[in-house]
């Protein structure tokens, strides 16, 4: 029999004929072969929620069930592309989205690839073993890895140009059942690619935002979210880090947020210099676009693709950043799938699974040796924007989230009305990292480095109690050292903290660079204290120029230079 649709009800499927089938199995439907799941299976009636736009469906189209739940074709043709929330390849030059009619595969199936095999006929191989590479783009060499569940004898294997699906190899397993290898593994994107184990090794994701990779550092492997209501800034601070991260592969994930937002990346991506290697960062990177205007129940999808396409890469020994924007936007899609199943909503409307959900995307995250015999390790960092409705952190998605993650960067409202970028609240933020990251900073990085951090936050939290009471007393009755402080807490907010993704200087920070600045800073903390305590008076200290002066921190030019006035700073005695 047949299967065929008998209603449709928004995004809601009901069809006939689909006996037997499985719950969560993918379906097409249609002359367009839109993408469906199914969620319910009930006699003869069969409920399928629909990936795509159900406008061109009719009842009595034709259903077919693919046999197989919501997968991702992973090989090399993901760099450098841009992919719908279900994986259609979407075009890179026109920026739109979905062309109808045609049913385009995640991989490009007439690009021939250049396939060098490092493996030989008669090498015994297991899951994960690299049988040999495509050189993918400019930057990135794609493993083609013996596929999960096979191993055993290489019966052949060739070297040469191939297209994705020519099969490159075959393996003959102990009871003498050959495997043909292609350049495809196909992969359902809710189920966790398998890994040797899981390692804890610490070294720091470095973005050169300098806010974060100084105060809240999080390691390669790490999770972390910035929640911040409308407008604030997650959306560029996200951006900055899938351009700018010391990751091999950066993935980026545009979830439910507007059209033209990824439209930008589009625009912008392709021109930034990846500050590691020199060139265009498209070379590292894979977009997935699942804007508002698409269906609110591919933004689940979207996510666990690009959660999956970050574990193929991650076992090829890659290190991998993962951003999300945002989580908000899927978390809406799971309270829609929620409620057309009947769930009962708990808190806000959220299904009892929110946490579960939320827990099954940021536990991909981590730092592992991969499967296969060669020692390989790989990682996924996960950062995420949630977007809390009217600001309210204490909504259960920031809730949730807070608690399935490493560090919180708190973007704060008021900051960012006043024009400080990116607005992280340096109260409120946190990082679970830092003592473990220590070592390495101090190591590779600067002696003193947690030494001037701390004595930079302690400064701005001081800052913050003396202005509560500035603003009662006025600036100018305070105490000299009270007044000092709050004018190095100026400095440290306008040339440290603050930084302009939109300046080409500005933009990105080495963490050496950063480093200096934080000694600058320090050392400019340490002279004004030394020389109010000889005495002198805040008004007296040759403030003039020294204060001024600091906005060349911004400068690495200007460094040494600055770092001169700062020692030099009163020892005239003119
Ligand atoms: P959100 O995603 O939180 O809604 P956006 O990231 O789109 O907010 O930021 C809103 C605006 O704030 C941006 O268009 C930009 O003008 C400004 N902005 C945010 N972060 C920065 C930054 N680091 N440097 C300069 N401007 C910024
Ligand atoms: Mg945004």
């Amino acid at each position: 029999m047949e299967s065929k649709i008998s209603a449709i009800t928004g995004s809601i499927i009901t069809a006939t004929g689909l006996n037997g089938a499985n719950i969560g199995n993918m379906v097409q439907m249609g002359p367009e072969g839109a993408y469906g799941e199914i969620i319910s299976v009930s006699g003869d009636n069969t409920l399928i929620r629909a990936y795509e736009e159900t406008i061109g469906l009719r009842i009595n189209d034709i259903i077919t069930d693919l046999g197989r739940p919501l997968s991702i074709e992973l090989g090399p043709g993901l760099l450098s592309n841009i992919f719908s929330g279900i994986g259609r390849r979407l075009d890179m030059l026109k920026g739109n989205f979905l062309s109808k009619g045609e049913i385009i595969l995640t991989l490009d199936r007439t690009k021939k690839w250049d396939f060098k095999a490092i493996k030989k006929k008669g090498d015994h191989v297991s899951s994960g073993d690299i049988l040999g590479g495509v050189q993918e783009t400019e930057l990135i060499n794609t493993k083609i890895m013996v596929p999960p569940g096979v191993d055993g004898e290489i019966l052949s294997i060739s070297s040469g140009e191939f297209t994705v699906n020519q099969n490159i190899a075959k393996i003959k397993n102990g009871s003498g059942t050959a495997t043909e290898i292609n350049m495809i593994q196909t992969w359902p994107v809710k189920k966790r690619r398998p890994i040797n184990s899981r390692l804890e090794v610490y070294a720091p994701l470095l973005s050169g935002q300098r806010v974060f990779d100084a105060f809240f550092p999080i390691q390669k492997g790490g999770t972390a979210t910035l929640p911040g209501g409308f407008g604030v800034g997650k959306t560029v601070s996200e951006q900055q880090f899938s351009k700018f991260s010391n990751t091999d592969i950066s993935i980026y994930v545009g979830c439910g947020e507007r059209g033209n937002e990824m439209a930008d990346v589009l625009n912008s991506f392709p021109s930034i210099m990846d500050p590691h290697s020199g060139k265009s960062i498209m070379n590292k990177t894979v977009l997935i676009a699942n804007t508002s205007n698409m269906p609110i129940v591919a933004r689940e999808a979207s996510i666990f693709m690009g959660v999956t396409i970050a574990e193929f890469y991650r076992d090829m020994g890659y290190s991998v950043l993962l951003t999300a924007d945002s989580t908000s936007r899927w978390a809406e899609a799971l309270r829609q799938l929620g409620s057309d199943l009947g769930e009962m909503p708990v808190e806000e409307g959220f299904p009892a699974s929110l946490f579960n959900s939320l827990a099954s995307f940021y536990s991909r995250a981590g730092i592992v040796r991969t499967l296969g015999s060669d020692d390989r390790t790989g990682s996924i960092t996960i950062i995420s924007a949630v977007s809390p409705p009217s600001g309210d952190f204490s909504e259960p998605v920031t809730q949730t989230t807070l608690r399935l993650v490493d560090a919180y960067w708190e973007l704060d409202k008021q900051l960012s009305n006043a024009r400080h970028y990116p607005p992280v609240n340096w109260t409120d933020s946190y990082s679970l990292a830092v003592e473990n990251l220590r070592p390495f900073y101090e190591q590779k990085i600067g002696k003193q480095f947690y030494v001037y951090s701390k004595k930079i936050l302690d400064l701005l939290r001081d800052s913050d109690k003396i202005n509560e009471i500035a603003s009662i007393v006025g600036r100018d009755a305070l105490p000299d050292k009270q007044a000092a402080i709050l004018r190095m807490a100026d400095v440290i907010k306008l040339y440290l903290l603050q930084q302009n993704a939109f300046d080409e200087e500005d933009s990105y920070t080495d963490i050496k660079i950063t480093y200096k600045m934080m000694e600058i800073v320090s050392k400019l903390i340490d002279k004004v204290n030394a020389l109010l305590d000889t005495g002198i008076r805040y008004g007296d200290l040759k403030a003039n120029s020294i204060w001024e002066n600091m906005s060349n921190l911004r400068h690495k030019s200007a460094l040494d230079v600055l770092e001169k006035q700062v020692s030099d700073l009163n020892t005239d005695k003119k």
